[in-house]
């Protein structure tokens, strides 16, 4: 953790530094308001506290806060004020411009020590709120066990994907699969073995896409893969390439070892339209997927259909 130290007078810099330093923190001077905006900028994303004097050269501190609160860094920046301005008036306007804190000179080690003090409790606490906000964000969007987007999540996603290639004018390709006879497995194996297939599976499919792929689990042993500029040629290809990745070796279960294979449909289009047709393009598009993998499952299974082949 950076801090951020604007004043002009070099020997309260000193004494300031080396308090913020015995707080743990690496320290940043700057002698005038424009040198402390430039490392700033530089800095932004490193500094936690900023320590501003008021009267500076070039810019004072309160303009130097206003720029800190305007400009975004990935978390809090705390500002302190530490100002010989004592006025009632000034203590207003420095907190009301953005400081956290205002102090005055001269000012007692120990006072300033806790005050730094403080500031870090915030940070900590911001860290670790953005760190909960994090886990939820990943909780909300994912399949627990997989790992994967969940339903919701593939679908608001595919959404943006189909608007922006019917903009592009390219294809899209959406493949839907499901495990062929998987209810056996959890009634031979046990629902945990069916789990560790659902979970080898989902990786086996990742191997298959590109980063910029989409892919999610539709429902319980169904998952639905998203490729943007594809066609029918190409999205055959691709399903075809998961397909035989989880035909060709068996998966593990604990110690046992079980073949498993899966059906896939695949449908492909350039979707045209507005904004307000895309959802009757999404559902239309699902509906193709999942006819083309219900032919799958009708012609014997671990195989691809391309709807309207
Ligand atoms: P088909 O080839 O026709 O697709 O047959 P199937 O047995 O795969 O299809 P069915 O729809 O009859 O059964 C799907 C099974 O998937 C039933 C359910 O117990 C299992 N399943 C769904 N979600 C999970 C899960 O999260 N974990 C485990 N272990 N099993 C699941
Ligand atoms: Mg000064
Ligand atoms: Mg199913
Ligand atoms: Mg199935």
């Amino acid at each position: 953790m950076k801090a951020l130290i604007v004043e002009d007078n070099l020997s309260t810099r000193l004494i300031m530094k080396k308090i913020a330093e015995s707080e743990g923190y690496e320290v940043l001077e700057a002698r005038d308001g424009y040198e402390g905006w430039s490392i700033f900028q530089k800095e932004k994303n490193n500094i936690y506290i900023a320590i501003l004097d008021w009267m500076l050269p070039e810019m004072d501190g309160i303009e130097l806060c206003r720029r800190i609160r305007k400009a975004s860094a990935t978390h809090y920046v705390y500002i302190l004020f530490l100002t010989s301005r004592r006025d009632v008036e000034d203590i207003v306007e420095g907190l009301e411009t953005g400081g956290d804190d205002y102090m005055t000179k001269p000012f007692a080690r120990k006072e300033l020590v806790s005050r730094i003090r403080v500031a870090k409790r915030i940070s900590v606490l911001e860290h670790k709120l953005n760190e909960a906000n994090r886990k939820l964000y990943v909780l909300a969007i994912t399949d627990p066990l997989t790992g994967i987007l969940n339903r919701r999540e593939f679908l608001k996603r595919l959404r943006v994907e189909i608007y922006r290639v019917s903009r592009d004018k390219k294809f899209y390709s959406l493949i839907m699969l499901d495990i062929d006879h998987f209810k056996r497995v959890n009634d031979t194996l046990g629902h945990t073995a069916g789990d560790m297939v659902l979970i080898e599976i989902a990786d086996r499919i990742k191997a298959k896409l590109r980063p910029y792929d989409l892919i999610g689990r539709y429902g319980g042993e169904e998952f639905l893969i998203g490729t943007p500029g594809v066609n029918s040629e190409t999205g055959r290809n691709i399903a075809e390439r998961i397909r035989a990745s989880i035909c060709k070796k068996p998966f593990h279960a604990g110690n046992k070892e079980l073949d498993i294979t899966a059906s896939l449909g695949v449908t492909s289009a350039i979707p045209a339209g507005n904004k307000k047709d895309i959802s009757h393009i999404l559902d239309a598009m699902i509906e193709k997927a999942d006819s083309a993998l219900y032919m799958a499952k009708n012609a014997g299974r671990n195989r691809v259909i391309v709807y309207g082949e």
